[in-house]
């Protein structure tokens, strides 16, 4: 029922934001019959909307333009605004939880629902869905044969990841929104089927709060424009069942905001950020980092090779234009030389996986995130024999020279000269560009009440009837990319939910 702008309904099941974890619920949970309705802050974007343009794409489609960061501005978060969340933005490589991560869940987090035997058949249900496969050697671009064939001439190991897509044309531009319809990401998969089986999604509608009245829960919040984030007008929705599925950033904030669910203070406290800086190679060759598959090669080498439970990982990365013009760490009249290579420069990222770093997700007077990130020794050790591997494989891939994204220019030309000047060079906030497209676990799934957000089944410890269920739940970081983790979490946790019902 809606009037003057106000839209009121009554649901069996309320659901916040509609990515990975939100995408999931709304399909299951329709499915099986219950009255579904996603409220999601982004637009609800169709293949001709997507006009293959960073400037339109980052716009309309990233949180906060892509410009949200850490509070010292020392790390950039991608994240998702749009039906789908970030897998309609996604680069599409789809890989399984690494056995060692699920080991430690297991073992020693005593979250025996999340062993490695128990999460199996819901990898495969997802693989099948999304008809997740690897790339043949040769559809891998050039930017991705620099991890893949790099890495084996030094003697690593390397492979096709996975990707989430059917008929792909190889267009380079996943990470603006797929114009093709053949990137299976959750708004052309989950989404739909969910509608089909009767669920509601209403878009441009940003949750602001959630209030618990007896078994009734409701959520409250604003619309807003289609172009623009002015107020239009406002909903509630009742239900006995939320489940908040809005990001390990927004997820936080959102129950931070209505002050539920943080009696132990854990919500939005144990943060991971996945920390991600790039290397880049000058190549006599065309590389073109922008077009092709854009991320389908990793060395995966360097992960718990230590059996401590950390350690680094590289991917190819497509680089578009205005990112290279942002990341390249020159001014002027040399940066403009240095973009007219634009072609001719490869790029990987070093990807490490969070042991002893430090995140914490809290609102400011306005509700609005501030984002906390200290780098441990251990990571940041990982993180510089990170960049000297990947600066090693570009070397073994041809490049005549290498750098990094140091503030103050970090250029070998030689293998000999990596660990000399990677010795020198600074790692401080603000000394060198780090990204982050994977937060995850600010509200940690547990069994100890004390020291968790969420039960293993998704539902808040304290809240009857209020989940979970996204990035923020995962126990801790995984050291891959988290998309496919996060939709099989996310079926089980479904699954139970109708089970219980
Ligand atoms: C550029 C980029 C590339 C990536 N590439 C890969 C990749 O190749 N492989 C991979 O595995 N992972 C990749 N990821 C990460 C992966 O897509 C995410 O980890 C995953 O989608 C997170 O799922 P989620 O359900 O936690 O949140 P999201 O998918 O981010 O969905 C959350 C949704 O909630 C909405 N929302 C937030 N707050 C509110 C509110 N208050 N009210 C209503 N709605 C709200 C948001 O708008 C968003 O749509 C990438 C991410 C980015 C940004």
């Amino acid at each position: 029922m809606k009037s003057d702008n106000k839209i009121n309904i009554t649901a069996d099941a309320c659901i916040v934001g509609s990515g990975c974890g939100g995408g999931v619920c709304a399909r299951v949970l329709a499915e099986a019959g219950m009255k579904v309705v996603l409220v999601e802050e982004g637009g609800y974007f169709k293949a001709e909307d997507f006009t293959q343009r960073e400037d339109d794409a980052y716009q309309k489609m990233y949180q906060h333009r892509a410009g949200l960061a850490t509070d010292d501005l020392s790390f950039t978060i991608l994240e998702g605004k749009t039906v789908g969340g970030s897998t309609t933005i996604n680069w599409t490589t789809s890989l399984r939880t690494p056995r060692f991560v699920l080991d430690h869940w297991e073992k020693d987090l005593y979250l025996e629902q999340y062993s490695y035997n128990e999460l199996v058949p819901y990898f495969e249900k997802v693989e099948r869905y999304l008809n997740i496969h690897p790339e043949p050697y040769e559809r891998h671009n050039e930017n991705n044969r620099i991890v893949y064939d790099g890495a084996r001439a030094l003697g690593y190991h390397s492979f096709a990841s996975g990707r989430n897509v059917d008929g792909c044309i190889e267009c380079g531009f996943c990470g603006l929104g797929c114009s093709y319809d053949v990137k299976l990401s959750v708004n052309l998969t989950y989404i739909p089927d969910a509608e089909k089986a009767g669920a509601q999604v209403i878009p441009r509608a940003r949750a602001e709060r959630i209030t618990i009245n007896g078994k009734v829960k409701s959520v409250e919040g604003n619309l807003l424009a289609v172009e623009s984030d002015t107020v239009t007008g406002s909903f509630s929705i009742d239900a006995p069942i939320v489940i908040v599925a809005a990001s390990a950033i927004n997820t936080p904030v959102l129950l931070l905001k209505s002050k539920l669910a943080n009696s132990n203070g854990r919500v939005g406290s144990t943060l991971t950020l996945h920390p991600t800086t790039a290397v880049l190679g000058l190549f006599d060759r065309i590389i073109d980092p922008g077009y092709g598959i854009p991320q389908s090669a990793v060395c995966d080498e360097f992960m718990n090779y230590r059996n401590d439970g950390g350690g680094y990982w590289i991917e190819g990365v497509p680089v578009h234009p205005a990112l290279a013009a942002i990341s390249l760490p020159e001014f002027g009249e040399r940066h403009r030389k240095l973009m007219e290579s634009y072609r001719h420069i490869g790029a990987s990222i070093v990807l490490v996986k969070d042991t002893d770093s430090h995140g914490r997700v809290q609102i400011n007077e306005y509700g609005r995130p501030v984002i906390r990130y200290s780098i441990g020794d251990r990571d940041l050790r990982y993180l510089r024999e990170g960049l000297e591997t990947a600066a090693r494989i570009h070397f073994a891939a041809g490049a005549r020279e290498v750098g990094t994204l140091h503030v103050r220019k970090t250029i070998f030309g030689s293998p000999e000269e990596i660990p000399v000047k990677l010795t020198a060079a600074k790692y401080g906030p603000n000394e060198i560009c780090m990204y982050s497209a994977h937060p995850l676990s600010s509200c940690r799934m547990g069994v100890d009440p004390r020291t968790s957000v969420v039960k293993p089944d998704g539902e808040t410890h304290e809240v009857p009837g209020l989940y979970i269920c996204d990035g923020s739940i995962l126990p801790t970081s995984l050291g891959v990319n988290p998309q496919l983790t996060i939709l099989a979490v996310a079926e089980k946790i479904a699954e139970g939910i109708v089970d219980k019902l």
